[in-house]
């Protein structure tokens, strides 16, 4: 059998794949079997926040895994700590828990909420209010969380105590809060999965001043936003936000496993020993090569990283084929006049891996895309676009 046949035979169903199978690459550049190159526009969803075999990155994994490559969390290692204490200094917050993912990084959130509030407030006041079209994970309690209701649909019942809510109608928020203990409001600054829309500012805004005033928590999932993808190393810091908790993955670990929550001063201590944990959070090589990447997410490469979205929306607003752009930084929505997928599989033929979310084309690219790779590949894009336009949807 192919590689693609065994896949389809022995690997579960959950994935659509296209029909690529890669082998290997470098930065922004990936090679399939047949020896084609593409440029990869979608780093593995927001995953490789620096490339792929990126240097740096590797070097600091590969020296943590010939010391030692797990230990559990009953002994102190030094990258577990170092990362924390690197993402507080960086963030203002005050403590980390780390995890392996982004749906167990929202489930910590979660967990630190409900602890919080039931210990303020009294065992009554658990609710957790998301945003509609949000996404937090796959997990039965952060499906919950999650405001699409075509996750939920096979999965019931799922995790009790959520509540959503529309973005921009701060009344819904208090019609959910007349009737439910609210514990905390998770939003994401720009939804991912649901088509990469940034929150209006102005909402966003009020919303926080009213959790502040009602000491209701403020916990922002910067799964994909987050280490520098929408131009900030987090995105609440574009919307001049104080989150109590923010979660993050994806391009944290550059491409190893990781979640982490980083709580702030209200709930810095709301964990106990024993009140949460994790076999593999805190691994030393994830957590090595996650170091690697934070510390070069500096102010030079975040203006590289609006320079380059200035690029894209520049090249991209109002060209043929194309209905608009969205997004922050270098996570990108393209609303294209041909669906979205077509889209997507002409820029396969034309060595360009590129994303969907719900009807757009959704661009990842590594932090440090080269100018010349990234606007080659923004004009195959435009090409693609333009070429499918006339055809029959
Ligand atoms: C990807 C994503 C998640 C889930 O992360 P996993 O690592 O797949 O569990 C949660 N929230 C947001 C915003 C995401 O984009």
């Amino acid at each position: 059998m192919t590689i693609s046949e065994l896949d389809r035979t022995y690997v579960a169903g959950t994935y659509k794949r296209f029909p690529v199978e890669l082998v290997e690459g470098k930065g922004s550049l990936v090679k399939d079997t047949a020896g084609k190159t593409y440029i990869d526009m979608g780093s593995g969803i927001g995953v490789t926040a620096f490339g792929i075999a990126d240097d740096a990155w590797q070097a600091a994994v590969t020296e943590q895994l010939s010391r030692l490559q797990h230990v559990s969390n009953l002994y102190y290692t030094e990258p577990c700590a170092k990362l924390a204490q690197l993402l507080c200094e960086r963030t203002g917050m005050k403590k980390v828990f780390f995890s392996n993912s982004g749906a167990e990084a929202n489930e910590c959130a979660i967990k630190a909420a409900r602890k919080y509030a039931a210990e303020k407030k009294g065992a009554d006041c658990y609710t957790i209010v998301t945003l509609a079209n949000s996404f937090h994970g796959r997990t039965l309690t952060t499906l919950a969380a999650t405001g699409q209701a075509k996750f939920h649909e096979l999965f019931q019942p799922l995790t009790p105590g959520f509540s959503s809510m529309e973005p921009g109608n701060l009344c819904e928020l208090e019609a959910i809060s007349a009737k439910h203990g609210v514990a905390a409001v998770m939003i994401e600054c720009v939804q991912g999965e649901g088509g990469v829309v940034p929150l209006d500012p102005a909402f966003v805004k009020e919303l926080s001043e009213y959790l502040e005033k009602h000491d209701i928590l403020l916990i922002v999932d910067e799964v994909q936003t987050g280490n520098g993808r929408c131009g900030a190393l987090y995105s609440y810091m574009r919307y001049g936000l104080k989150p109590d908790i923010v979660s993050t993955a994806k391009g944290l670990g550059g491409g190893l496993p990781i979640g982490a929550t980083m709580l702030g001063e209200k709930v810095e201590n709301v964990f106990g020993f024993g009140d949460h944990g994790s076999t593999f959070g805190g691994n030393p090589v994830s957590c090595a090569g996650a170091l690697s990447i934070l510390g070069r997410i500096d102010d030079e490469l975040l203006a590289g990283v609006r320079e380059k979205s200035d690029f894209i929306f520049r090249e991209l607003t109002g060209a043929p084929g194309i209905k608009g752009v969205t997004g922050l930084g270098l996570m990108i929505g393209i609303e294209t006049e041909a669906p979205a997928a077509a889209v997507v599989n002409r820029c396969i033929e034309k060595g360009v891996l590129c994303l969907t979310a719900k009807t757009k084309v959704r661009l990842l690219p590594a932090l440090n895309i080269p100018a010349d790779v990234l606007a080659k590949a923004v004009a195959a894009i435009k090409e693609a676009a333009a070429e499918l336009a006339g055809e029959e949807n």
